[in-house]
This record gives structure tokens, C-alpha cells and sequence, in this order.
């Protein structure tokens, strides 16, 4: 079994733990494979091992590895975009994601919105929020979550599925605890101010470091990378 493949399993079992501990069920999360900078040879070991989610932060990236995993054979994958969007790379990624996780404003809503309707297809999303508030990070600030949501919903061809988060750095996964119950205590505000539960089903919240936290505090979707396929440049 590859090394890739163990970790797939050891993952898999965490995230059912933690789901144990809150009286969750596993397969209310997923999991998905963060692949930037990762080589298709990983990749593909990835999907090979039972991985069927993936997400890509960079559009050149994301286009590049679909081919390369089409021409394999792998129609299974669902690819999701999880970096910052430009606009002008709307068009690339909407005619075949699953699902674009990191919208932050308006402007690429709308331009998403337009692309699907080309494309004959309703694009699901999810919005990026800022929720330390740290200025590194891209992401809608909390206070505007409210006001973007609503226009979001109101785009024919786009569709809210709920909220994604990036947490500062710590080597304490405790450290994300109180970001992940912002998140969540964000899309309670919104489903009491009347936003339907649906355009609220997920939070993405949850990387290598943190993502049992994460599955406690809520998480739908963990986006794993190096706890996937070891350490950068290793
Ligand atoms: C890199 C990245 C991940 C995965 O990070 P790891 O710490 O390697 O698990 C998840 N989500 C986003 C948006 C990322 O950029």
C-alpha cells in the first residue's frame, strides 16, 4: 500500500473519531484532497486510494491535473476551487466544479452566475469569510457576511451552500477552536435572519493541523494536504 493510501485510512479514522466524541456521523463530512504544488503521480496515488474530492487553490493548477486525471480514466473526481478567485478565471473553473468554495465578493458571484447560466448549469459556492480577521487572508470581513449572502442568493445561476474559513497559522490546533465556532455561529445568524438552511448545509472548515477540531466544532468539509501527502517538498 502506498503512503499515500495509509494516510488516507489513518485520516478516515480520525475524522470518525472526532465524530464519535460529538455524536456525529462520518458520513456527514468530507474529505478533501488539497493538492497545490502536489504533482498528478500524488494525485493520482490519491484517488487511487479512495479519495474522490479534491481541491485546488490555483486555476492553472486545477485545469492542468482534471485533464491529466481525465485522460486516466478518473470521471469520479469532484473538483473544488479553494483559493482566491479572479475574475477573469471564472470562466475556466464553472463549467465543471463541484463546488467553488472561496467567493468573496459580489463581482465574482455575479461573473460566476453569468458563466453558469452559459454553461447551461447552476454553479454551487460557498463564501469565504475572514474570520480573524487577519489581513494576510482573503475573505469577506464577518460584518459584511450578512449583506453578501442575501445578493448571493438572489443570483439565478448560482447556488450558497454555506461557508468556508482559513484560520491563522498555530502548531496548536486548539488555537482554531474559537474561529471554527465563529463560523458556525456565523451561519446560525443567518439561518435566524432567515437565510434558508440549505444556502447554510456546510461549513469548510479544517485543514491538516486542525481538522479533528474542526469535525468537532461542526465541520462538513476538511480540506487535508500535507497530512495527505507529507510535508512539503518532502
Ligand atoms: C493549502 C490549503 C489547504 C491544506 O493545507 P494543509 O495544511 O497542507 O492541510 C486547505 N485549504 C486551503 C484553502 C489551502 O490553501
Amino acid at each position: 500500500m502506498s503512503e499515500i493510501a495509509q494516510r488516507w485510512i489513518q485520516i478516515q479514522s480520525r475524522v470518525a473519531e472526532a465524530c464519535e466524541r460529538v455524536n456525529r456521523m462520518p458520513q456527514e463530512v468530507v474529505i478533501l484532497a488539497a493538492t497545490k504544488n502536489r504533482p498528478v503521480v500524488e494525485v493520482t496515488a490519491a484517488v487511487e486510494a479512495g479519495v474522490t474530492h479534491i481541491g485546488e487553490n490555483y486555476v492553472q493548477e486545477l485545469l492542468a491535473k482534471k485533464e491529466r486525471l481525465d485522460r486516466a480514466g478518473h470521471s469520479e473526481i469532484l473538483w473544488h476551487a479553494i483559493g482566491h478567485l479572479q475574475r477573469n478565471k471564472v470562466k475556466y473553473v464553472v463549467p465543471f466544479c463541484y463546488l467553488i468554495q472561496s467567493v468573496d465578493s459580489l463581482r465574482v458571484a455575479q461573473e460566476i452566475s453569468k458563466r453558469a447560466a452559459k454553461a447551461g448549469r447552476t454553479q454551487p459556492v460557498l463564501i469565504e469569510v475572514n474570520v480573524s480577521g487577519e489581513d494576510s487572508k482573503f475573505g469577506v470581513a464577518p460584518g459584511q457576511l450578512a449583506e453578501l449572502s442575501m445578493q448571493l442568493v438572489e443570483l439565478d445561476n448560482v447556488e450558497l451552500q454555506g461557508l468556508m474559513t482559513m484560520p491563522p497559522y498555530s502548531d496548536n490546533p486548539e488555537d482554531s477552536r474559537r474561529h471554527f465556532q465563529k463560523l458556525r455561529a456565523l451561519r446560525e445568524d443567518l439561518v435566524q435572519r432567515g437565510l434558508p438552511n440549505e444556502a447554510m448545509r456546510h461549513l469548510s472548515m479544517g485543514m491538516s493541523g486542525d481538522y479533528e477540531v474542526a469535525v468537532e466544532e461542526g465541520a462538513t468539509i476538511v480540506r487535508v494536504g500535507t497530512a495527505l501527502f507529507g510535508p512539503r517538498n518532502g
